[in-house]
């Protein structure tokens, strides 16, 4: 059934990406009804939320924000899954365009200087053909007129061989795969670090971990999605 999704939405653009009716013309990417099934976490505005409190005691980050909430059988978690493993790339366009427009509206996310994504593995980019936060980036980077600097932050080695492993293996074998180039770019700068999924936030938090070794570096944290609990 996904293939004949995947073609029908080649040869119908303008279809909602997650039931296929016809849009209307004031609509764009989803339906009315799909966009009522995704669930906004309503974080940007709001200091002390639970996605910065989640990162108390581990890492200091200046603001993190999330669009919408990540759920199983939900309408997020499809647009993840088609943007990452059915190369629909618009999906990053789409929520880029809204976060970002919230984002320019947050006096909470005003002083930042550059965007940095999480990084694929150069095998997993070469397989996949594109990193899932390219579009996402740019159209932040767009919006809040600042550099994206996807070659920043480098992933050393395939997490693959790892998740046969208890979480704590993972955790501190992540914490040691990310490194950094054009460190003297970064130098004093505030760094918008952004992913697609923030989960346990063990990535984000290895990432942070390379980016604060640069002098005077302070970092933010925007994800498309984040889990519930
Ligand atoms: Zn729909």
């Amino acid at each position: 059934m996904q293939i004949l999704k995947d073609i029908f939405y080649i040869f119908f653009p303008n279809d909602c990406l997650g039931c296929d009716q016809a849009l209307h013309q004031h609509e764009s990417y989803l339906c009315t009804y799909c966009r009522h099934d995704l669930a906004l976490t309503y974080f940007t505005n709001e200091k002390d939320n639970r996605l910065e409190r989640s990162f108390y005691g581990r890492i200091k980050i200046k603001a993190a924000t999330s669009l919408l909430y990540y759920e199983k059988h939900h309408m997020a978690q499809e647009l993840i899954h088609l943007l990452k493993y059915k190369n629909q790339q618009q999906i990053g366009v789409f929520i880029g365009d809204w976060m970002g427009i919230e984002l320019k509206n947050s006096p909470r996310f005003r002083d930042l200087d550059c965007i940095v994504p999480v990084p694929l593995h150069p095998n997993k980019l070469q397989s996949r053909g594109f990193n899932q936060l390219d579009e996402f980036g740019k159209r932040l980077s767009h919006h809040l007129e600042i550099p994206f600097m996807n070659k920043v932050l480098i992933k050393k080695t395939s997490s693959n061989s790892q998740t046969k492993k208890g979480r704590f293996a993972r955790i501190n074998n992540t914490a040691e795969i990310f490194t950094t180039q054009q460190e003297q770019a970064l130098t004093n700068k505030h760094i918008l670090l952004i992913d697609d999924v923030i989960t346990t936030g063990a990535t984000m938090e290895a990432c942070y971990n390379a980016l604060i070794l640069i002098p005077g570096v302070t970092v933010s944290l925007v994800t498309m999605t984040c889990s519930k609990s």
